[in-house]
């Protein structure tokens, strides 16, 4: 048994550089953990994972951005882990921003001692106000000794320190919003009201806690990073990053800005994401429908197809809004090759066949899995008097008509039985293995009706969870959620299914391809389970 899912790397051919790339590269995954791994995010992580270990040997962090204990768990950073392995992703360390919670309540306090950040008070709607329309905080003079104090109130949660927050003193009135003295400390429910809530990994040890603003530049220097990539929607924040760095004397960063990847008819927010999931409009994080890690390879999405189609994105600044159909054409290439081809015939109204100048009794012979790679392999394919085809293909036939069985040869219609309904219920035919294949209209695929081995399995089609091309940020969720996005169909399949282990990607003849999602005995009944994977196109 084997699945014939390969994870070999890609080779790199692909000619991204960074600035002073050969002094080393150090770059870091900074997922937050607050959901499962989403297309988005595999982008991402194979553009670090790229530099560190394709264009360089240098390293891959891992890192946490756990700084919102409102939505973070560990069962998400465990989740995080398992996915990156499943893309091919080796970090070399892994890390948490919660780490540094200390060294960094350290360099806040070293910022507002140089003049450099504040404590405020300001109604956090006015704060707003003020930083639209260019004015200085109130609190913008305030000596730094105040400040100190004030921050040390916030540190050990008193009144006083509950109303305040900590901003970086840059300026008030630059044209780029990003640099009007942002926030750098604040409690996580301020200006909110709602109720705090412990830090996954650190208790309730903190309840001031650094922006992201402020935590990325430093974390990101102190672990030695050499080359942040992020998406160009911080681009803004660009000037702001270099900024904490300088006044903190900290290492420099490099600073990559790559564009957010979307999809068509796809929402990539970990909260409508957790929406479809909770109210049990999809089975699960890992359900084929999902556009997460999980659910996109268990469609039979392979890792190199997603990695050689994100890589081939690499520098673009634009943001990507991409159409599914590229993306499964690249995965097509990588499987066809490789896919054995096997059988299924519908089993709803599958037309028996009897057969005049065969065999009487089955007869078997090896045949290659796959036309043009014989390293995949032999099947057995059974003759027999009787055979099924399926009703789609009986319905197409003519009486006298001479069509061809696939793997076998031609034959000619004799006689045709159809029920009053108008379902063909029988044909009868005469093999005519002398006449030429290739003179026939019809090919048609078909099992022995006798062979006591015939597998059965559902065979599922997908279609998209979205009935909109693209959510505008206005839109409600339930509106455009498609009411049917799955379609099942009972099948038997040939004896030589019953190997194929979970995960295997085959062709089922003049169906498409599929993947394995339960073996032989793992389904409902013992039946298989294997779920469509799009192609790009139509099929
Ligand atoms: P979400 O909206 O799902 O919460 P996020 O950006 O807040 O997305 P993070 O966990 O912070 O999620 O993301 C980790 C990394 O993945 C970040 O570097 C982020 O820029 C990147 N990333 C997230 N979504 C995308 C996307 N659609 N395309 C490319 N990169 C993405
Ligand atoms: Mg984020
Ligand atoms: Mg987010």
């Amino acid at each position: 048994k084997h699945a014939n899912v390969s994870t070999a790397k890609t080779q790199p051919r692909y000619n991204m550089k960074l600035p002073d790339m050969d002094d080393g590269v150090v770059t870091r995954f900074p997922p937050e953990p607050s959901g499962y791994l989403h297309i988005g995010h595999a982008k991402a992580a194979f553009l670090n994972d790229y530099f560190a270990h394709d264009a360089t040997s240098g390293s891959l962090i891992l890192r946490f951005d756990d700084t919102n204990p409102r939505k973070e768990k560990k069962e998400f950073e465990e989740s995080i882990i398992h996915d990156l392995g499943l893309l091919g992703i080796s970090p070399q360390k892994v890390t948490y921003t919660s780490d540094y919670f200390a060294r960094l309540y350290e360099l806040c306090q070293k910022l507002i001692s140089s003049g450099k950040a504040y404590a405020e008070d300001t109604d956090p709607r006015i704060q707003a106000l003020d930083r639209r329309d260019r004015l200085p905080s109130k609190c913008r003079d305030r000596p730094a000794s105040e400040s100190l104090a004030i921050f040390a109130e916030m540190r050990d949660g008193t009144a006083l320190g509950k109303k305040h927050c900590i901003r970086a003193r840059i300026t008030y009135d630059s044209s780029n919003g990003a640099l009007r003295d942002p926030i750098i400390y604040r409690f996580p429910n301020w200006g909110t009201g709602e109720t705090p809530q412990p830090h996954h990994r650190t208790g309730w040890a903190w309840q001031i806690y650094p922006t992201y603003d402020f935590a990325c530049p430093l974390v990101d220097s102190i672990e030695g990073v050499t080359h942040a990539l992020r998406t160009t929607e911080y681009s803004d924040r660009n000037d702001q990053y270099c900024w904490f760095l300088e006044a903190l004397g900290l290492r420099r960063v490099h600073l990559w800005d790559f564009a957010r990847i979307g999809f068509i008819r796809t929402f990539l927010s970990k909260r409508k994401l957790l929406q479809v999931v909770e109210t049990g409009r999809v089975d699960g994080w890992d359900d084929p429908r999902m556009p997460t890690v999980r659910g996109i390879l268990r469609r039979g999405l392979t890792v190199d197809a997603l990695r050689q189609f994100m890589l081939e994105q690499g520098p673009s600044r634009n943001l990507v809004f991409m159409d599914w159909t590229i993306l499964w054409s690249v995965n097509k290439k990588i499987i066809d090759p490789v896919a054995p081809r096997h059988t299924a015939v519908m089993s709803k109204n599958a037309a028996l066949v009897t057969i005049t100048g065969g065999p009487d009794t089955s007869q078997k012979e090896l045949r290659p899995k796959h036309p043009k790679n014989p390293a995949i392999g032999m099947k057995t394919l059974t003759f027999a008097s009787e055979i099924y085809i399926d009703q789609c293909d009986a319905t197409r036939i003519h009486k006298d008509e001479e069509i061809t069985l696939m793997g076998w040869g031609n034959a000619l219609i004799r006689a045709i039985t159809i029920s009053n309904d108008g379902t063909i219920t029988a044909l009868q035919c005469q093999l005519h293995l002398d006449g030429d294949v290739s003179k026939t209209d019809k090919k048609i695929h078909w099992l022995a009706a006798q062979d006591s081995d015939l597998g059965q399995a559902e065979l599922w089609e997908f279609d998209h969870l979205l009935l909109k091309d693209k959510l505008e940020k206005t839109d409600q969720l339930d509106t455009f959620l498609n009411p049917v996005t799955s379609k099942m169909e009972q099948a038997m399949v040939d004896a030589d299914c019953a190997e194929l282990a979970e995960g295997a990607i085959i062709q089922l003849e003049r169906k498409g391809y599929f993947r394995v999602d339960k073996a032989t005995g793992q389904g409902p009944e013992g039946k298989m389970v294997m779920f469509k994977i799009p192609t790009g196109g139509k099929s």
